[in-house]
């Protein structure tokens, strides 16, 4: 997957639509578009990088950061004090479809583990 064909890099680089929820220089979140609970909310590094294995490429800052502001959006969104869940699906077997790394926030619902 190159970055000229990965939607996640389309989407941060405005070309194609999203629901944005949050936006600064290095981390973007948006609505899953089929999202699986009330509030579904993809959190991605601008920076094209697979999943977990090429997370050495990310600078530590912006990997503390994609943190941060699934915490912030969670606050903007109302889950923080029910709770919510921040997931990495990471290959095959988890069922990973976009690969670009991001974490999901699901909230809003009751969430098991699968
Ligand atoms: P994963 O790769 O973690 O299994 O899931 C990728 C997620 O991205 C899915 O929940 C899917 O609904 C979402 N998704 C896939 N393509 C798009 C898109 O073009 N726009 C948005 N907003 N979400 C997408
Ligand atoms: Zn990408």
């Amino acid at each position: 997957m190159s970055e000229s064909d990965c939607i996640f890099c389309k989407i941060a680089r405005g070309e194609m639509d999203a629901e944005v929820v949050h936006d600064e220089d290095d981390v973007l979140a948006f609505n899953d578009r089929n999202s699986k609970a009330p509030v579904h909310v993809l959190v991605i590094p601008r920076q094209h990088v697979t999943n977990l294995e090429e997370i050495g490429d990310l600078p530590d800052a912006v990997m503390k950061r994609l943190f941060e502001v699934a915490s912030a959006v969670a606050e903007k969104l109302g889950v923080t004090e029910g709770g919510y869940a921040v997931r990495v699906n990471n290959g095959r077997d988890a069922g990973q479809e976009v690969f670009h790394l991001h974490l999901h926030v699901m909230g809003g619902r009751k969430l098991g583990m699968p």
